[in-house]
């Protein structure tokens, strides 16, 4: 039996995505969750509670979690995510807060690092290019790093002369992954590479492969929760 790892981020209280992708993964030995559990959308209690009874669940903190908290600023948050963070104060149920608590900016497992933006700042830098990649290899105890936050899934390599290389990841592509990397399932819940599909990433650590799939949901029933909901219409 090989390990499936199903790698999920950005789901961003979109509720009707992530069942979609829970069907569509099917059997998982473990989940890994790369956090921005809530944030933009209308059921963040929903996601909370379904994730976290996910078996074998790992899971960190992301940045719309941790303004939920009232850990970070709303200083930095747009003006549509900003009152999408404040909506959550009367919105997420007591239960929903405690798990968000309890979830740590970092993890390491094994020779993986699960950061939401990148190790070196786990909340807030994105990478999206190699320039930003190189300063994470830099900075990266573990082989591979697997990070959230830009909503897009992409692959950042390393080759031993230390130069980086990146690549989008297109759906059903199975990766065989070489050296060290740095990946990134893409949104569960709002993707931003103009598939509007729900994405996510199968990881088996045994053979090191890392897959991407893109699954298709009823996207107007979670657009016509947001418009009722008293979240900014944008989200919808
Ligand atoms: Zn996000």
């Amino acid at each position: 039996h090989n390990t499936r790892v199903l790698v999920i981020s950005d789901i961003h209280a979109n509720f009707d995505a992530l069942k979609a992708v829970l069907d569509d993964a099917g059997e998982v030995d473990e989940t890994w969750c790369l956090g921005d559990l809530v944030g933009y959308g209308p059921d963040p209690n929903e996601c909370i509670q379904s994730i976290s009874e996910q078996p074998n669940l790992k899971c960190i903190l992301g940045n719309h979690d941790a303004a939920a908290l009232g850990k970070i600023s709303l200083s930095s948050f747009n003006n549509d995510a900003g009152l999408s963070v404040k909506w959550l104060a009367p919105n997420l149920s007591k239960i929903s807060m405690d798990f968000l608590v309890s979830l740590p900016e970092k993890l390491v497992i094994g020779n993986v690092t699960l950061a939401h933006g990148s190790p070196i700042n786990p909340i807030w830098e994105y990478l999206l290019d190699t320039s930003s990649a190189k300063g994470s290899f830099k900075n990266l105890q573990t082989d591979l790093c697997f990070v959230g936050h830009t909503h897009v899934p992409l692959a950042f390599f390393q080759s031993s002369d230390s130069e980086v290389q990146g690549i989008l990841l297109k759906e059903d592509l199975t990766l065989q992954i070489t050296g060290k990397a740095i990946l990134n399932p893409g949104s569960v819940g709002q993707p931003r590479d103009n598939d509007i599909r729900a994405s996510y990433a199968i990881y088996q650590p045994e053979q090191n492969i890392w897959q991407t799939y893109r699954v298709q949901y009823d996207i107007e029933a979670v657009q016509s929760r947001i418009n009722t909901s008293g979240l900014p219409s944008f989200n919808a």
